[in-house]
């Protein structure tokens, strides 16, 4: 975790966390213990390597409620799952010319263009789910807008920019309702770490998360997809690891989750990504989310109370983030004065632009929490904030 003595009151979580002693440690003792390329090798190194590797698979697959590690194929991080998914679905013809895909105003980029690319190859259309005054996700709109053509529905499960629960539960079964075979896809980049993440659940088809934002290495990630569907499914990326046997003539493939794990994997990254998942079981996601609600409420409240600020969507229901729009300042300004003061938090889009044109702003400025902050960092930030203001005004 960050050592240096001018650290930060650091409250940009939503776009990366900070890295626990433990990862760190992952990291350090693989790269100096344990390194070695994995899967058929005949040396003791490899084979620890592969032990690690496959057992991390196993806590990533435990982390998302489900037995089945098979079903996490390890992925860059959320945008590469998206994208997979978004690929996969097109060459196996399940999206195709006057077909629907569904998406929510308060999607990240990552989850608009993968899917508006699919619509551009295929002629399907994007359909856009509004936002309610309230600025949360408009179910009648929804159910409005599902349709025989309906092929895919792709959710944040969290907005990273407004920070928003979305009721992914209700979306996936009106989905499913709708049409039994429309694929769901959630994207979890802000719930994993926040809340408690159970695939079974949620009954979605997809899953996609970032192990950068739940205190893991950047470059690593998880998309766990439903067997039946990934088994039924063709593979992206051709090479190395995703094969059972090549020749000139023809090659076959891979079982799960190999099929879609081509070249060698994020090896230390992913050893890492499952001690940063045990940091959150040892803390307990619960008691986690408790706090991070304790500390945003905290934040909620006390911008809130600030002359001209605007806090955008409403105080509950809300992942560990908070959005807000200040009258007569810049969100950048804002954002330079807070990291003078020594604050860091997010300005601008956040990869969000349809979000923003909706709302008719450039940007907000951005506070989010994890598990480490604390209420002197809240305190910290509001004071700074006050300050900053006032000073900008
Ligand atoms: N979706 C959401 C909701 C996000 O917040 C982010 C990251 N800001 C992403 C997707 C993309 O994650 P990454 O850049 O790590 O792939």
């Amino acid at each position: 975790m960050f050592a240096a003595a001018d650290a930060p009151v650091y409250l940009d979580n939503a776009a990366t966390t900070q890295k626990p002693q433990a990862v760190l440690d992952a990291l350090h003792a693989y790269y100096t213990a344990q390194n070695a390329n994995i899967h058929r090798g005949a040396h003791r190194l490899s084979r620890l390597a592969t032990d690690l590797h496959e057992q991390a698979r196993a806590d990533a697959a435990a982390f998302l409620g489900t037995a089945s590690a098979d079903e996490v194929v390890f992925t860059s991080g959320c945008t590469a799952g998206i994208n997979l998914a978004a690929m996969v679905l097109g060459f196996a013809g399940l999206v195709g010319q006057g077909d629907e895909i569904i998406v929510t105003t308060d999607s990240h980029h990552s989850n608009i263009v993968p899917w508006q690319m699919l619509c551009g190859r295929t002629g399907a259309e994007l359909r856009v789910v509004p936002l309610t005054a309230e600025l949360t996700f408009d179910m009648a709109a929804y159910a409005a807008l599902l349709s025989p053509r309906t092929r895919v529905v792709a959710v944040p499960y969290i907005s990273n920019a407004l920070g928003a629960v979305n009721p992914v539960r209700e979306i996936i079964a009106a989905a499913k309702r709708n049409r039994a075979d429309c694929t769901v896809l959630v994207d979890g980049a802000q719930a994993a770490g926040h809340v408690a993440v159970d695939v079974a659940a949620l009954g979605c088809d997809f899953f996609a998360f970032s192990g950068h934002k739940v205190y893991a290495p950047t470059g690593t990630g998880v998309l766990w997809g439903r067997r039946a569907l990934l088994d039924s499914l063709p593979p992206w990326q051709g090479g190395g690891e995703m094969i059972e046997e090549v020749s000139f003539a023809k090659t076959t493939y891979n079982k799960l989750p190999f099929k879609y794990e081509a070249g060698t994997p994020n090896i230390a990254g992913n050893i890492a990504l499952a001690a940063a998942l045990r940091y959150v079981r040892e803390l307990g996601v619960d008691n986690i989310a408790a706090h991070e609600r304790a500390l945003t409420e905290r934040l909620y409240d006390g911008l809130a109370a600030m002359d001209g600020v605007r806090v955008l969507g409403p105080r509950g229901g809300r992942g560990a983030l908070v959005s807000i729009v200040a009258e007569g300042v810049h969100h950048y300004d804002l954002g330079m004065l807070l990291d003078q003061m020594n604050v860091a938090v997010r300005t601008g889009h956040h990869c969000c632009q349809p979000l923003m044109q909706s709302l008719g702003i450039t940007g907000t400025v951005r506070y989010s929490v994890a598990a480490y902050n604390n209420h002197a960092d809240v305190d910290a930030a509001l004071a700074a904030t006050e300050r900053a203001l006032r000073m900008l005004r």
